[in-house]
């Protein structure tokens, strides 16, 4: 670091600023986590050089000998982790992995069954402004408005109207648990691939803490730096039977080569989670944001679908006449970090919406438990129903005062 601040002063002053800004603040974007140290160092070694196209003995360049070393062992960690038949470990991020599911199993112009982006979808699951909603015909479902989570009923109907040749499960807001047998049985019967983007939930996967789709799926990608907590990038596991088709779809089809820095990173990280502690961290990710979406239910901040079973909630800020534009801008100010987030039926536009999201994937990182979720609910509620967005004002100050308190408790990043 002393090399690269010597020669780069702003770079490497951004780089410190950032750890900072990590250290004094209240992390709680659900899609966040804090790799450990050890990952960070295979993230900034030297495999980032190397040039590896093709997969572990069949590159299309001299020298991979020990790059393959690093890309077998993540495909063995990662296959063993999830009791999948294969993995491809190359995707460079969540959406790079979605891509590859349409370029296996799709062709331009067919038809997709995902749930809608307004509901709790992903933009790759068919949107418009996406490859996926541009070239593909999708065709979504929703949440049932009394519930609030997936419509089951709608998912069956419109699969048997469109018999869609993919149908795919999962998202980037939804608070409860999905049920995988069901979307098995559907898609088998009107003869879909089914897809599963595990992206923000495959880390409780990963340490049991929730059921697991791989056994259902036909394939399920994911990104590796949510409560997985590696670096910054994605996978895929699927059934023996498409694992040639999607590893073409990955590399050459959507790819270039592969990032053997990140990739080492990935082995690393597959390791960690193998662990009992990384199990342990998963239950207490869950009980957390279990605890953190009733503390906020009781200062007016209702969780949608009464709750959470995975690592977020979803929050409707009507109640305290709030958006959620205005309640991310307050709690930046008092030093919490969350995202403003539709929720489902949303009167307001996107950029304004009604919500926030919230998760606890850094927090747990950071070793706190149920009793600072609690003064942590407290906080948000303060900043975000009496506060403001200017950092000077008294509540902010307040507020912001009780962060530094916690997170002085609770070191990201623990100094040596
Ligand atoms: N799929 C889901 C459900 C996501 O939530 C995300 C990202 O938040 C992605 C895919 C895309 O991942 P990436 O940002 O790594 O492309």
């Amino acid at each position: 670091f002393d090399a690269l601040a010597a020669f780069d002063p702003e770079i490497s002053g951004v780089l410190l600023s950032e750890l900072e800004r990590i250290r004094g603040g209240l992390q709680l974007i659900a899609s966040e986590n804090m790799s450990s140290p050890e990952v960070l160092t295979a993230l900034g070694s030297t495999l980032s050089n190397k040039y590896a196209e093709g997969y572990p003995g069949r590159r299309y360049y001299g020298g991979c000998a020990e790059v393959d070393k690093a890309e077998q062992l993540a495909i063995e960690r990662c296959t063993s982790l999830f009791g999948a038949d294969h993995a491809n470990v190359q995707p460079h991020s969540g959406a790079s992995a979605n891509q590859a599911v349409y370029g296996a199993f799709l062709q331009p112009g067919e038809k997709i069954l995902a749930m809608s982006l307004p509901h709790g979808g992903h933009l790759t699951h068919g949107t418009k402004v996406s490859f996926s909603g541009k070239w593909f015909d999708a065709v979504h479902y929703g949440v049932d408005k009394q519930t609030e989570d997936i419509d089951y009923d709608q998912v069956a109907a419109l699969a048997r109207e469109h018999r869609p040749k993919v149908i795919c499960a999962g998202g980037s807001a939804i608070p409860r648990l999905i049920d995988f047998e069901f979307f098995r049985n559907l898609a088998d019967e009107v003869g879909a691939v089914f897809w599963v983007d595990a992206a923000h939930f495959i880390g409780l996967v990963a340490g049991k803490a929730i059921p697991s789709p791989v056994p259902y799926a036909d394939v399920v990608t994911f990104t590796t730096h949510k409560v997985l907590r590696g670096p910054r990038s994605g996978a895929l596991v699927c059934k023996a039977e498409h694992a040639a088709a999607l590893d073409k779809a990955v590399f050459p089809m959507m790819q270039g080569g592969p990032q053997m820095h990140t990739i080492a990173a990935k082995a690393v990280n597959f390791k960690e989670c193998a662990t009992p502690e990384y199990a342990q961290y998963t239950q207490a990710v869950v009980a957390n944001a279990a605890r953190l979406a009733e503390k906020l239910g009781e200062h007016g901040i209702r969780p949608t679908t009464g709750g959470t079973d995975t690592h977020l909630s979803l929050h409707d800020l009507q109640g305290v006449g709030v958006t959620g534009k205005d309640a991310e801008a307050r709690a930046d100010a008092a030093g919490i970090v969350l995202n403003k987030n539709a929720i489902p039926f949303d009167p307001q536009k996107p950029g304004i919406a009604s919500g926030i999201r919230v998760g606890t994937p850094c927090v747990t990182t950071q070793g706190m438990g149920l009793e600072q979720m609690d003064t942590i609910a407290e906080l948000i509620a303060t900043a975000v129903v009496k506060g403001d967005a200017d950092p000077e004002n008294a509540v902010s100050r307040e507020v912001r005062g009780a962060v530094t308190e916690l997170v002085t408790r609770f070191p990201a990043y623990p100094r040596a």
